[in-house]
């Protein structure tokens, strides 16, 4: 394992001022619905209603697979033709949808009205049917809008865009209230508990979280707010927040023992707290999160790895493979490179490593065709024709939808990439 190095003496270096190739092309992505999958599990009494078609419909319902709820927190109002041709109200429509849906649901306390490529085509304006709505059924229930659009998108902007919404409504903490810490970021429940507990032992005992797992425990934000992002793609939420005053604190995101420490200690730092503390708040986990990850490093070290375009997680997992487990990067593909939010990672990735924003297909496909990596993280679509060529694919959006964050987690993370390895090992081996 490459030692875990303290974040200042490498602040200028590794990828900080490396070139990034950007490209603009032919894209291949998932759009920002996707995002309601892990959303609707996480906010646990909110509903988001799809407006658009029945391909939107389809995605939404196939990404979350076979999940079968008694009251499901998710549904699509289908545009139809009437609607595209013009020949019906939408907004009128809408209204007896949301007012149907609310009367049978009364545990529903915000629903998001999630706007779709059909939805901006026949520019049904959904902020308006969202205050005209949250007007109408406040305060029981509290309607918010977002574009979930695949039209320039990615499928994570899905969640920026969801907890951009809620930030204008968050409640807003005294002049006089203790400066607080709020991560931003949608973890997993075990996830967000693991956290929780670490920052009580490091001295910050009332962190908060948005979103948070109920509606009426949102955070105050205001400016005496410090927010630490748990997730890489949020630069609109940051943006809103900071709008409100809060302050974003510059870490690293916590995927990996490396990670994770460097983010902790941010947040601590933030708040007058040495790193020693937080040394010794997380010794136990890390020495057992080290340990775990020595089992893999064995099959990964020296492994060749090649990032599609994606998730936009690239960049710090691809530091974390790098460093934690001697990983090899071929190129290191993400949709949109925010350097400012990344830049503690940008600096802690192996110089030389190529770079590359935004996405022309058929050429990217002929560099990774080049490189002939062992492993590809690319998205759904691309990973059967690639695998038919025999190359060994991880799905990006299959480390969204699971717990990564933090120590408990970075074994089973650095597993998701040992186990298609081993699988093809198998393969290669049954066929010798
Ligand atoms: Fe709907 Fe557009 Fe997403 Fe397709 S890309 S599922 S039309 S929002």
């Amino acid at each position: 394992m490459n030692a875990v190095i303290p974040l200042h003496v490498e602040a200028a270096g590794g990828c900080s001022t490396a070139p990034v190739l950007k490209e603009r092309g032919q894209r291949e992505v998932f759009c920002g619905l996707t995002g309601i999958v892990w959303l609707h599990r996480k906010i646990q009494d909110a509903f988001f209603l799809v407006v658009g078609s029945r391909t939107c419909a389809h995605l939404v319902q196939s990404a979350a697979g076979v999940m079968i709820f008694a009251e499901p927190r998710f549904a699509t109002a289908i545009i139809d033709e009437r609607d595209l041709a013009g020949l019906a109200d939408a907004q009128d429509e809408l209204d007896r949808v949301v007012t149907r849906l609310l009367e049978r649901r009364s545990d529903i306390r915000t629903l998001f009205l999630v706007g779709s490529c059909p939805s901006e085509v026949i520019k049904l304006d959904l902020s308006r049917a969202a205050q005209r709505l949250s007007t109408r059924f406040a305060p029981q229930v509290r309607v918010l809008n977002y574009s979930g659009s695949g039209i320039e998108t990615t499928f994570t902007q899905g969640e920026d865009a969801c907890l951009a919404s809620l930030v204008p409504g968050l409640p807003v903490p005294a002049a006089t209230a203790p400066a607080q810490l709020v991560v931003v970021g949608a973890l997993a429940d075990v996830v967000e508990d693991q956290f929780t507990r670490l920052f009580a032992q490091i001295g910050l005992p009332a962190v908060q979280f948005l979103p948070a797992r109920r509606s009426d425990a949102m955070p105050a934000v205001g400016p005496n707010t410090r927010y630490l992002l748990a997730q890489p793609f949020l630069a609109d939420t940051a943006r809103a927040l900071e709008n409100r005053g809060a302050r974003r604190i510059a870490a690293p995101f916590p995927l990996g023992v490396e990670g994770t420490l460097g983010w902790l200690t941010a947040a601590a730092a933030a708040f007058g707290i040495g790193a020693e503390a937080v040394q010794a708040a997380t010794a136990a986990p890390r020495a057992r999160a080290e340990a775990a990850l020595t089992r893999h490093r064995a099959a990964l070290s020296g492994q060749r790895i090649f990032f599609f375009p994606d998730s936009q997680l690239e960049i710090p997992l691809a530091r974390f493979l790098a460093r934690e487990l001697g990983m090899q990067l071929t190129e290191v593909g993400t949709p949109y490179l925010h350097r400012e939010h990344l830049s503690e990672e940008l600096a802690l990735l192996p110089s030389g490593t190529v770079l590359s924003e935004g996405q022309d297909l058929e050429k990217q496909l002929d560099r990774c065709r080049a490189q002939q990596p062992d492993i590809v993280v690319c998205g759904l679509g691309l990973a059967n024709p690639l695998e038919a060529e025999g190359l060994t694919t991880k799905w990006a959006i299959e480390l969204v939808f699971s717990p990564i964050h933090g120590f408990e987690q970075a074994a089973d993370l650095a597993e998701l990439f040992a186990r298609p390895l081993r699988r093809r090992a198998l393969l290669q081996a049954g066929l010798a």
